[in-house]
């Protein structure tokens, strides 16, 4: 039952290969929706954003290192710093005594000089002082008994025979100055964050947020914290979205819920202003008050698509037209709690993630054996949601329970998604299926 405008929003995307005789035909598979959505966006500018602030994006720039890291040789264990030479065949049973001349701590310069028969007691990260090139750590000594006997420390000898820059950390051995350290395009984990601090950066240029607008339609739906009138249902979607929204690195702004008629979404729309992507959610399948695909057509470049996935069958995808000549993309996922998670998953995520200026867009995906079966009654890609666990080195993807697009507890059992083709009419139990891991790091790529 395609309404007019939803015909009209199907002419308007140009590179549709198929007519619109046939529902079926006019269904894209997930590929083809995902390259017409992820066509249309591209990383957004930099900012400067301090060291703490960062974490998850992307450097804009490329960090060089102005200094030797460390910037002094320095001691790895708290010990004493001798000439190498002096110590050579030393043991327990013949140690080497040495005169202790003097003491570095670490933070301390050292401007005493190690001479032949000589030692300095040093501290781990202390500088090596001039003329010594070993550091015998104080168990290789007899520092202990010494000071358990109370005799005095002016003295030490030394247990082992160590060779040249043994416990010595030389200067510019993890940096030198002028080194590229990190490169432009590389997300920041607190590893970047902690190398960027120890070359004394309190910030850095990265490619900034996007701001996603939120936006639920629907007559049902009530706002959490208010009261639930007979028929309502609380919206979910605007806080699943906004929760997806913050995981994957955007920023939510939540415009809250637009009632089914045509002046409240588009005051509602309005307010999206300036945002980098709008999500809504519901009024896009074909049972719809045809009032979103109304209001969305008027007022952009709008495309309805079905898309060849279960769940979220019904999409929309395009731009909408502010004023001032700016358009913003948006997206319409479906209103059934799920399909709303899964589409934004496969859509709303990747897309987010390129304005965010990352190279790995997909989450990683693992094989595992499915242990009960999951079925594809129309030739649509099911993704079903699964728990996933691990024995003995295998995968393990259990199904949930009722695979119900409204069933959100679902989406909470679940973490992972396991995919039965589109031309398969099921997966059965023992199988090996492709597991989409929703909660694993994608930084890596698997
Ligand atoms: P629709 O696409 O408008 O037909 O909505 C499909 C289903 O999703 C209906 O059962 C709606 O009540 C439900 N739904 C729509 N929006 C929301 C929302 N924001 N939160 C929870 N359920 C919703
Ligand atoms: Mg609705």
């Amino acid at each position: 039952m395609a309404s007019h405008s939803h015909r009209e929003g199907h002419q308007q995307s140009h590179d549709h290969e198929h007519g619109h005789s046939h529902a079926e035909e006019d269904m894209l598979s997930v590929e083809e929706a995902f390259q017409r959505i992820m066509a249309s966006f591209s990383p957004l500018e930099a900012e400067e954003v301090s060291l703490l602030d960062c974490l998850g994006q992307v450097l804009a720039e490329n960090i060089r290192s102005p200094l030797d890291l460390p910037p002094l040789s320095n001691s790895a264990m708290d010990g004493y710093a001798v000439l190498s030479a002096d110590i050579q065949g030393a043991s327990p049973e013949s140690p080497r005594n040495l005169e202790v001349i003097g003491l570095v701590a670490a933070g301390q310069g050292s401007n005493q000089t190690v001479v032949s028969g000589a030692a300095i007691r040093i501290m781990t990260g202390a500088p090596i002082p001039a003329g010594a090139d070993a550091v015998v750590p104080f168990e290789e000594t007899d520092e202990v008994e010494r000071r358990q006997a109370g005799r005095p420390l002016d003295q030490v000898a030394i247990y082992s025979s160590l060779p040249v820059g043994v416990n010595v950390r030389p200067a510019g051995e993890d940096v030198r100055r002028g080194q590229q350290v990190l490169d432009a395009g590389t997300p920041v984990r607190p590893s970047e964050i902690g190398v960027m601090a120890s070359l004394g950066l309190t910030s850095t240029r990265v490619i900034r947020r996007p701001v996603v607008s939120i936006l639920a339609t629907g007559d049902e739906l009530v706002a959490s914290g208010r009261p639930l009138e007979e028929g309502k249902i609380f919206d979910s979607n605007s806080f699943s979205v906004a929760g997806s929204v913050v995981a994957c690195g955007g920023i939510p702004r939540i415009l809250g819920i637009a009632r089914d008629n045509l002046e409240d979404l588009n005051n509602k729309l309005t307010e999206a202003a300036g945002s980098d992507l709008i999500v809504t959610s519901a009024g896009v399948s074909k049972g719809d008050y045809d009032i979103v695909k109304d209001v969305l057509t008027e007022r952009g470049d709008m495309n309805f698509w079905s898309v060849r996935m279960r769940p979220a069958k019904p999409l929309a995808f395009g731009h909408l037209r502010e004023d001032g000549g700016r358009s913003v993309p948006l997206l319409g996922l479906p209103g059934n709690p799920v399909s709303t998670m899964v589409a934004f998953e496969m859509f709303a995520r990747p897309a987010i993630r390129i304005m965010l200026g990352k190279r790995i867009l997909a989450r990683p995906m693992v094989e595992g054996v499915l242990t009960a079966p999951i079925y594809n009654a129309d030739g649509r890609r099911v993704y079903a949601r699964v728990e996933v666990t691990r024995k003995d080195g295998m995968y393990y993807a259990n199904p949930v329970g009722p695979q119900g697009s409204n069933i959100l507890t679902s989406m909470s059992r679940a973490n992972g998604l396991a995919i039965c083709p589109d031309d398969l009419p099921s997966q059965g139990a023992g199988e090996q299926v492709q597991i989409i891991m929703l909660d694993w790091n994608e930084e890596v790529d698997v």
